[in-house]
């Protein structure tokens, strides 16, 4: 991934610069799959985001669900054999969809207030964390 004047291949080094997480270390054993709670809901299963990333198809991943599905809870992390975290890697594709749009997908002025006080506030630093830039 030496051609930064690729765009698809730019945005690959920049997930891997942002995540700080080598691709491709990953086996493929699916051990982190296995114990992500949400995977059932997800377009893309997590160790196949690693294997889109190693195959340079940086364009699966933007137009998938996954990333936004993924909770962060560090499930995967802590069950790759190989050290990858991969939440991380979910967090730098959040990163790199919204910049381009300019915005947050998640603005403060639209949370009703009656919703501010009875969200926990680890949830709401949490959302703050997942979807603004
Ligand atoms: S951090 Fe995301 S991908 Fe990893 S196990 Fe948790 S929900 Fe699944
Ligand atoms: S657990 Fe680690 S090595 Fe195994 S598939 Fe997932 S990211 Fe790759």
């Amino acid at each position: 991934m030496q051609n930064q004047g690729n765009p698809v291949k730019k945005l690959h080094s920049e997930i891997m610069e942002r995540s700080g997480q080598d691709f491709y270390k990953c086996i493929q054993c699916g051990k982190c799959t296995a114990g992500c709670p949400v995977v059932s809901a997800m377009d893309l299963l997590p160790r196949e985001v690693l294997l889109y990333l190693q195959m340079g198809q940086v364009e699966k991943l933007m137009n998938s669900k996954t990333p936004w599905i993924c909770a962060s809870c560090f499930t995967c992390g802590a069950r790759c054999i190989k050290d990858i975290d991969l939440a991380r890697i979910m967090e730098a594709i959040r990163a790199k969809i919204l910049r381009p749009r300019g915005a947050n997908a998640l603005s403060p002025g639209e949370i009703p207030k009656e919703l501010l006080q009875k969200v926990p506030q680890q949830a709401l630093v949490s959302s703050f964390r997942k979807y603004t830039r």
